[in-house]
C-alpha cells in the first residue's frame, strides 16, 4: 500500500496542474470492492479520471465521492465517479457484511463497536436491535457471541440487506429482521439487551426500549453530544427519561466513538436499568 500514493501521483501529475496535483485524497475508504473518496472542490473538472486512476491502481471496481449522511435512514446518497455497481461485500471480523455503498452508510471508525459487540454478547440472550441497518451491530452479536436477536429496521431499500446479510452469515436460526418502526414493535419486557444505535434523536427512542427491556436489562445507548456537556451527557438524560419511567439506572461504561460534527461527539453509554 506504501507504493499506492506515488503511483498515483505520478499518474496524474502528467495530467493535472501541479498545485492540483497537493489536493489529491491520501486518505480513503475501502469497504469490499467500492472506494469512498473526499474530493476537494477544485478537483471536480477532473473527478472522474482521478476516480479511474484510485480504482485501477487500488483495484476496485467502483470509486464513491464522499459526501454527507443524513435523514432519518442515515443514508449516504454518495456520487458514483467511476463504474456502476455500488454493491458489494464487506468482510470485517468474520462477519460477511452486504450493502450498497452509494446508499447505505457503513462507517470505518465504528469498527471498534461493532468488534466489541461480539464480546459482549452472551449466548441465548434475547437482543433487541432497535435501528439494525443491514446488521452492522447486531450480526457479530448473533454470529460470535451466539445471542437471539430481533432487528429492527425501517428503511426497505436497507431492510432487504439485513435480510441478506442474516442469511450469508447462517444465523437465520437466531436472527429474526422486521421492517417496521421500531415504535410499532409489538413486543414488550422481552429484552435482555436492547441496541440503540443511533444518533442526534436516540433520547426521544428511551421510553420504547423501556417498555421492550426486561425488569433489568442492559442498554447500549448512542447518541451525539456537544463537547461542552460531556461527561454527564448522554448517560444524564437517559437516567431523567428512565426515573419518570420507573427504571433505576447503573452506567457501566462509557466510550467515545467518533467526531460527528465540530465540536460534537458520537459516545455510547452501556447502561444496566432495573424496574423500581
Ligand atoms: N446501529 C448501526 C450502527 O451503529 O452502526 C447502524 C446505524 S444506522 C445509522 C441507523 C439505522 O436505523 C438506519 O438504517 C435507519 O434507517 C434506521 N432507523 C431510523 N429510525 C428508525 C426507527 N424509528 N425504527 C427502526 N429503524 C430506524
Amino acid at each position: 500500500t506504501k507504493l499506492i500514493k506515488p503511483r498515483i501521483r505520478k499518474t496524474l501529475s502528467r495530467e493535472l496542474p501541479g498545485e492540483l496535483v497537493e489536493m489529491l485524497p491520501k486518505h480513503w475508504v475501502q469497504i469490499g470492492d467500492v472506494l469512498i473518496l473526499p474530493l476537494r472542490q477544485e478537483l471536480e473538472p477532473y473527478k472522474h479520471r482521478i476516480a479511474e486512476v484510485y480504482a485501477q491502481v487500488i483495484g476496485v471496481k467502483t470509486v464513491l465521492r464522499k459526501g454527507r449522511i443524513g435523514g432519518e435512514f442515515r443514508e449516504t446518497n454518495y456520487e458514483v465517479l467511476y463504474g456502476s455497481d455500488t454493491v458489494t461485500v464487506h468482510i470485517e471480523n468474520g462477519i460477511r457484511y452486504k450493502l450498497d455503498v452509494a446508499k447505505v452508510m457503513f462507517s470505518p471508525a465504528n469498527v471498534k463497536e461493532r468488534v466489541r459487540m461480539a464480546r459482549v454478547a452472551r449466548p441465548g440472550e434475547l437482543v433487541v436491535d432497535m435501528f439494525a441497518g443491514i446488521g452492522h451491530l447486531s450480526l457479530p452479536m448473533a454470529v460470535h457471541g451466539k445471542a437471539r436477536v430481533i432487528a429492527i429496521e425501517k428503511s426497505p431499500y436497507t431492510f432487504q440487506f439485513l435480510v441478506e446479510n442474516i442469511e450469508l452469515n447462517r444465523v437465520q436460526d437466531r436472527m429474526t429482521a422486521y421492517n417496521i418502526d421500531n415504535r410499532d414493535f409489538p413486543g414488550e419486557n422481552v429484552a435482555d439487551r436492547i441496541l440503540m444505535g443511533y444518533v442526534v434523536t436516540t433520547h426521544e427512542f428511551i421510553p420504547k426500549a423501556l417498555s421492550i427491556a426486561k425488569d433489568e436489562a442492559i442498554i447500549h445507548y448512542h447518541n451525539t453530544v456537544p463537547e461542552r456537556l460531556m461527561p454527564e451527557e448522554p448517560f444524564r438524560t437517559f437516567q431523567e427519561i428512565a426515573r419518570e419511567y420507573g427504571y433505576e439506572t447503573e452506567k457501566l461504561n462509557e466510550l467515545v466513538i467518533k467526531r460527528y460534527a465540530p465540536g460534537v461527539w458520537h459516545v455510547v453509554v452501556d447502561v444496566r436499568v432495573f424496574k423500581r
